[in-house]
Parts: structure tokens; sequence; C-alpha cells
């Protein structure tokens, strides 16, 4: 595999939803790339548009507007009959695998649903299901005797393995994976953790690792977006996101998060006021009505985004030297 082979090209990607209150600005011009074998992870507090944006870039959801360039080609707006193609490639994992799945359906009832659908298999070809099913379990760690339980006769991490099993029989290139851990048992996130990083590694697979907690997203990623009301505010690999955010909005993030070692210290930086509604954004920088380091221009002047270290971007006027001058 080469390395830094850019798979996948999200510009200018928005979903405005249209609400009783107007337009919800959920997904607000995002702009990154991901190259293959990577894990993007992206960070940010509940309703800042991380799913809406996993969601866009699969076309679950159709975005409102920005290109989602998978392979060189845009998929947005691409026919039916291509996306269902595309679907092979383009998996999710969801948070919850207990409302994701069929109540009715037993695991591999769950796991064979793609397969029929897709037309890898025929519905009557049941020796060909019995054993790609048993491929698939034997991959994820499911034990082969519980192929006939229900999904509520199972604990939440064996839930969480049907849920990555499904996504993974179509053989993928590219999975979303939506918060996967969030409502498992500390214990158990670990375990699932590392079968989807070793799952990656064999399958040579791409992820999108979407996130609010920041620890599980330094663990599994290797380039971090952090996201607040829509946009990207800094993106960049995990190294130099965690031990040097530029961003007003990621170090307040990153000073809650606690530090293993007693003796190190960490300033808590604490934000005022709540995260503004979506439907109204703030202008100019959305962050500016909470940053301790807000600027006359932060208020009327979307930032750009500028490089500070090599791959390492910030959308953040303090960055602007000569803007920085100016407020002098
Ligand atoms: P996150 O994943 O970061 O918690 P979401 O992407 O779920 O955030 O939501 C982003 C914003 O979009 C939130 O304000 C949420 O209420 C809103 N939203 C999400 N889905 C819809 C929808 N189908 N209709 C209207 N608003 C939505």
């Amino acid at each position: 595999m080469e390395k830094h082979e850019e798979l996948l090209r999200i510009k200018h990607l928005k979903k405005y939803f249209p609400t009783p209150n107007g337009l919800l600005y959920a997904v607000d011009d995002v702009n990154f790339s991901i190259s293959k074998g990577e894990t993007l992870g992206v960070v940010g507090e509940s309703g800042c548009g991380k799913s809406t944006l996993g969601r866009c870039i699969l076309r679950l959801i159709e975005p409102t507007d920005g290109e989602v360039i998978y392979q060189g080609e845009n998929i947005v707006g691409c026919s039916k009959e291509k996306m269902k193609e595309l679907r092979k490639e383009l998996q999710i994992i969801f948070q919850d695998p207990y409302e994701s799945l069929n109540p009715r359906m037993t695991v591999s009832q769950a796991i064979q649903a793609p397969l029929i659908i897709q037309k890898i298999y025929k519905a009557s070809d049941r020796v060909g299901l019995e054993k790609k099913t048993h491929e698939m379990m034997d991959l994820v760690g499911l034990a082969r005797r519980v192929a006939n339980s229900y999904p509520h006769e199972l604990d939440g991490g064996r839930r969480q393995r049907i849920g990555i099993a499904r996504a993974l029989a179509l053989n993928p290139k590219f999975i979303v994976c939506d918060e996967p851990v969030s409502a498992l048992d500390v214990s158990i996130q670990a375990q699932v953790l590392n079968l989807l990083n070793e799952l990656k590694h064999d399958l040579d697979l791409t992820y999108i690792f979407v996130a609010h907690d920041l620890s599980v997203v330094e663990y599994i990623s290797d380039r971090v977006g952090v996201m607040y009301l829509g946009n990207f505010v800094e993106v960049g690999e995990k190294e130099k996101i965690y031990s040097n955010p530029m961003h007003p909005y990621t170090q307040a993030l990153l000073s809650a998060v606690p530090v293993p070692d007693p003796t190190a210290k960490r300033e808590r930086i604490l934000l005022e006021g709540s995260i503004p509604s979506a439907h109204k954004p703030p202008t100019g920088c959305k962050f500016h009505t909470r940053c301790p380091k807000c600027m006359e221009c932060c208020k009327t002047q979307a930032p750009e985004r500028y490089e500070v270290d090599d791959g390492h971007y910030v959308y953040c006027h303090l960055y602007d030297k000569e803007r920085r001058e100016q407020q002098k």
C-alpha cells in the first residue's frame, strides 16, 4: 500500500436542515482529505455536526452543497445505481447496535441481509451464506454458537461485533465509525477499539472515526479534526493536536481531559456560555462568543485556514500574523 495515496477528499461540504425555526447549519463548509489506510478522528461536543458529516460523506443523507470525491470521482449527485454499487465500498458502523439491528433478525440473518440485498449471494444459497457468515463471525470474534441468537440475548460488545461484521461483509474500503464505542462499558470499549484497529490493518481499511471522547479519539486516530458548530477549527496529526493544540477551542477541550501523571499540571480552561444555536451561528469566527482570546476581527470575519506546522491547520485569526500586528 502506497503511503499518502488519497482515498477521499471533502470540498466545501454543507448540510443545512430545513426546520420550522429556519435553516439549521449542521455542517457548514468542511474541507479535508483522507489517505488510504488512515484513521481520521473527528471530535467535538455533542451537536457540532460530526454524525451529519459522516452521513453526508456516505450519502445516507444528501449534502446541501459541496463535493465528496472518492477515488477521484465526485459521488454527490451520482445515480442511485452507482451509489448502490459504491455502497459495498463505503460503509458505516453505528453507535448503538441495538437500534441499528433488527430485533427480529438473528445474528446470522443480520450478517446475511446486506449480502442478499447486494446480490452477492442468492437467498437460496444456504451453504454459501452459512460459510460466509461463519467467516465474518470468526473475523470479528463472535462465537459461532451465537449465530441463531437475537440481539437482545447478547451484550453490547457482541452486538457491536454484529454491526462490524455487517459493515465488513461487503468488503468495504472505507468505513465511517460513528461513535462505535460510546454506548459500551469502558472495559469493552478497549476490546472493540483493538478489534477495529486490527481489522483496519488486516483488511486495508480507511476510517473516519467520529466521537466526543477525546481519549478514545487519541487512541484510535492517525490524524484528528476538531469540530465546532459545523466547522473544522483545527486538523492535523494526532501527536501535534494533543501535544500542541493551537486553536483556543481545542485547548479548552483538551484542558478538561484528566492527565495520567498527577504531578503534571494542566490548567483547566473554562469556556463561558453554552454552544450557540446552530440555527443562528455567530458571525465571523463561530467560536468568538466563547473564545478567551477573541479579537475585534473575530466578530465579523470568518478565519481562513492557516498551516501552523507541516500538515497542522488551524482556522483562527490568532495565526494570521499580519492581522495580529494590526490589532496591536
Ligand atoms: P453530533 O454528531 O456532533 O452530536 P449531529 O450531526 O448529530 O451532531 O447534529 C448536528 C446538528 O444538526 C444538531 O444541532 C442536530 O440537532 C441537528 N440535526 C441532526 N439531524 C437533524 C435532522 N434530521 N433534522 C434537523 N436537525 C438535525
